[in-house]
């Protein structure tokens, strides 16, 4: 394919070995249905099951996919920073490679592009297939999330969107390494729309984000957009200093009026611990910006390549070939 790439579909993959085929069978179909130049971009992020070997071998009969492998796993966030990285296309869509995201999505995401919007996210009408406890934590979050931020993040929105090239490159040119890339997308601004969709059920395996996974990214989506949380630890202090004045005083006219004194151990003792766990909860806000500003100063890259196919024939040949290796 000498022509040039018109759309970038940037796939991630974390031990996905029962999607694969298929998730490729149904983007195939739909991207070729555009009658345009595209690339699909597989981003192996350390699976440790077939995914790997699977991948390799569509790349070997088809040269419109490409395959960028992680040499470890870096997480969902940083392999779609690394497709976005090496995407050629005009106009850039990621989407989940477990057929949540329904791929025919993506031609009216396209559709919009075409009116001129240069972000065309997917906003999730109805959840199909997944816990309650995913869907009410989701919905919490994404308003909570929404709440705290000045940025206007759309609630119900994944990684599902398409963004033009501009502002591809806008998001390359951001450094930071705990990535939360659908607040960063809204952060860039530009043009920005929505196409409603249904998230469909796996299409097969399970979820690769358990709790830990989303607590981080959770956290990553707070700490990048909003100081808020620090914001309210700061007047917890102030309503603990107020209440406490509160009790003194109270405890002084008591003496004055010569009642007994105020001598209720189990309250002190109670009092005294939920003290310390505010305490000990705004200390652990401060680390998630800490640890976070440690992170940033320590100048890591977000991912590492081990390898890649299928991008000899590119103009980011030279790009990619010292990329491999290396630290990016
Ligand atoms: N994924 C990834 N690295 C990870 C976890 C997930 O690349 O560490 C990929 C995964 O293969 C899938 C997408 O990110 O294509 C979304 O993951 P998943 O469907 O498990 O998340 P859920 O839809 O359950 O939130
Ligand atoms: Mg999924």
């Amino acid at each position: 394919m000498n022509s040039k790439i018109i759309y970038s579909i940037i796939v991630p993959l974390y031990n996905e070995e029962l999607v694969l085929n298929e998730s490729y069978r149904r983007l195939k179909e739909v991207m070729v249905s555009t009658k345009e130049n595209y690339e699909i971009v597989f981003v192996n992020d350390g699976s440790k099951d077939k995914t790997k070997v699977m991948a390799e071998e569509i790349c070997a009969s088809d040269d419109s996919v490409k395959l960028i492998n992680f040499s470890r796993n870096f997480g969902h966030q940083a392999a779609i920073t690394a497709g976005m990285d090496l995407a050629l296309g005009d106009a850039i869509i990621v989407i989940d490679a477990d057929l949540q995201d329904p791929p025919e999505v993506m031609l009216e995401m396209i559709k919009k592009w075409k009116e001129g919007y240069e972000v065309v996210y997917g906003k999730r009408i109805k959840r199909e297939g997944e816990t309650f406890f995913k869907k009410f934590t989701a919905k919490m979050y994404y308003r909570v999330l929404k709440s705290m931020t000045s940025v206007d993040i759309p609630v119900d929105t994944g990684d599902f969107r398409l963004i033009d090239r501009k502002v591809c490159d806008a998001l390359i040119a951001l450094p930071e390494k705990n990535r939360y890339v659908r607040g960063l997308v809204s952060w860039v601004g530009y043009k920005q729309t929505y196409v409603e969709f249904v998230r469909q059920e796996r299409f097969a395996g399970e979820t690769k984000y358990p709790f830990k996974k989303m607590i981080k990214l959770a956290f990553d989506g707070i700490t990048s957009l909003s100081y808020k949380p620090l914001v309210i630890a700061g007047h917890f202090g102030i309503l603990a200093f107020i209440a406490g004045i509160i009790l003194m005083f109270t405890d002084i006219i008591k003496d004055l009026f010569n009642k007994s004194g105020f001598v209720n151990f189990t309250l002190m003792i109670s009092i005294n611990m939920m003290m310390f766990g505010v305490t000990l909860g705004c200390i652990g806000i401060m680390g998630q910006y800490i640890g976070r500003i440690f992170d940033e100063s320590k100048g890591r890259p977000i991912y590492i390549i081990d390898s890649t196919k299928n991008y000899n024939n590119t103009s980011k040949k030279y790009k990619v070939i010292n990329l491999e290796h290396k630290i990016l």
